[in-house]
């Protein structure tokens, strides 16, 4: 873990106000500088009405700003630090009894479904429609960013519209062990029970956080009891199975169990595609089906780096004043431009050796799979490393026009997420081209 310095933490700043003057607060400075680590910016503050506006409206802000200033994609974390850190010494104000408000873009109509996460989708629809009779609990396991929080705020926002629950909880739980550790000091025991066992719907993001909390894993057994019961629906998510949790006693594993336990995979290309698409669409951004797919391919791991790439980009297009060029978008993704440009011949050369096919080949209209596929690898790796555009890489290969190109490089780009073999070669070529281009 390392806290970014103070002058970057004051980029930071200077950024936020520059662009996102309405959002910027005084208080921002007064906050420790962040921790960056792996890629993410933890902003950590103990006051819970601070805590609660970062969540709400800053993520985008703060993760805009932290790309600029470290120069590659960062993703952002609010945390609500406990009392006992604060550096200070005084006592924060205690967890306001209000819930944090839900994110009005995390709801099921925004929500992208494919074979990732289709299960857990439909998982979450049930119990938002029928509280308490579908499964319970439901219990959502996956990895950071594949979309858990998003769909249990979906549920929580589903279940209120359709007029199914009347009180709903949805917190971290890190907020539910704060919120026991001050009622246990203020001798607010009662309060706290009351709260969280007079609800219809109790949502805990990323109960994994109870694993090390003897005394809250007990309060929150006996939460759980009560509201089964009665039949009031429990909603979960972690970053991994009930069983992978460590130090989690035996008797909540068990019950985490007792519903319906969901797992959310790393999205697929197609799936990746979607997304993208969607975001663009909800930021009115045009997004060409070539930038969707050089982002889609380059950015697997997750979706909130997906957004964080589509922020990047956006930035960027801002600043220079224009449209989200191909150009741009490698840019955005850190890769630097060629210092000599790679020729397309000399492209054609690298795939007509390893091929074994002829320039004439190449240039033809044959479609037997032989030729076609050293074609089309050709056009997508035209398209990979030059600048050229859709029509002038038509040009060198008997004068096809820009919808093969761009046909030929959606096809390859698809192809090479699966096929290993495929991948290997093009990666080789490049590798070869690249070279070229030093000597
Ligand atoms: P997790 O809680 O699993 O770490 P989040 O729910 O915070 O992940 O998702 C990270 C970001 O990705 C959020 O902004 C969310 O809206 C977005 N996201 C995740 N899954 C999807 C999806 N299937 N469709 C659209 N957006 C998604
Ligand atoms: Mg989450």
């Amino acid at each position: 873990m390392s806290q970014i310095t103070p002058a970057l933490w004051s980029e930071i700043l200077g950024h936020l106000r520059d662009q996102h003057d309405g959002l910027a607060q005084g208080w921002f400075s007064q906050l420790d500088p962040p921790v960056l680590e792996r890629g993410e910016l933890t902003v950590s503050t103990p006051d819970a009405q601070q805590y609660h506006y970062l969540l709400e409206r800053c993520s985008r802000a703060f993760a805009e700003a932290g790309q600029l200033a470290v120069n590659r994609l960062v993703s952002v974390r609010f945390r609500l630090a406990e009392p006992a850190e604060q550096a200070n010494g005084q006592t924060a104000a205690p967890i306001s009894d209000e819930t944090p408000p839900l994110n009005k873009l995390y709801t099921f109509e925004h929500f992208v479904t494919g074979p990732c996460n289709r299960m857990a989708h439909a998982a979450a629809v049930a119990v938002a429609e029928a509280p308490g009779q579908a499964y319970n609990p439901l219990f959502l396991h996956g990895n950071v960013g594949l979309g858990k929080t998003h769909l249990l705020q979906a549920a929580c926002q589903r279940a209120l519209e359709a007029g199914k629950v009347e009180h709903v909880l949805y917190l971290s739980c890190e907020s539910f062990t704060n919120d026991f550790i001050n009622a246990v000091q203020r001798g607010a025991l009662d309060s706290f029970r009351y709260r969280y066992r007079h609800v219809d719907l109790l949502v805990i993001d990323d109960i994994q956080f109870l694993a090390e909390r003897e005394r809250s894993q007990e309060e929150f057994f006996h939460t759980f009891n009560t509201l089964y019961q009665m039949q009031k629906q429990i909603i979960l998510s972690a970053d991994g199975p009930p069983t992978a949790i460590p130090s989690l006693e035996e008797r909540l594993v068990s019950r985490f169990g007792w519903g319906l336990v969901a797992l959310m995979e790393k999205p697929c290309f197609e799936t990746r595609m979607a997304i993208l698409r969607q975001k663009a669409e909800l930021r009115g951004l045009e997004l060409d089906d070539e930038v969707v797919y050089f982002i889609a391919s380059r950015i697997d791991s997750n979706i909130r780096e997906l957004e964080g790439a589509i922020n990047k980009v956006e930035s960027l297009a801002r600043l220079a004043g224009g449209a989200i060029t191909l150009a741009l978008a490698r840019q955005g993704l850190g890769e630097q431009p060629p210092a000599r440009e790679i020729a397309i011949p000399e492209i054609q050369e690298a795939v007509m050796r390893r091929y074994n096919v002829r320039l004439a080949d190449l240039q033809s209209r044959k479609r037997s799979k032989s030729i076609s596929l050293p074609r089309q690898v050709c056009m997508y790796l035209a398209r990979q490393l030059t600048r050229h555009s859709l029509e002038e890489i038509g040009g060198f290969f008997g004068g096809r026009d820009h919808t093969t190109v761009l046909h030929a490089t959606k096809t390859i780009g698809q192809q090479r997420q699966s096929d290993v073999k495929l991948h290997a070669t093009l990666e080789e070529i490049s590798g070869e081209l690249r070279n070229l281009r030093l000597n």
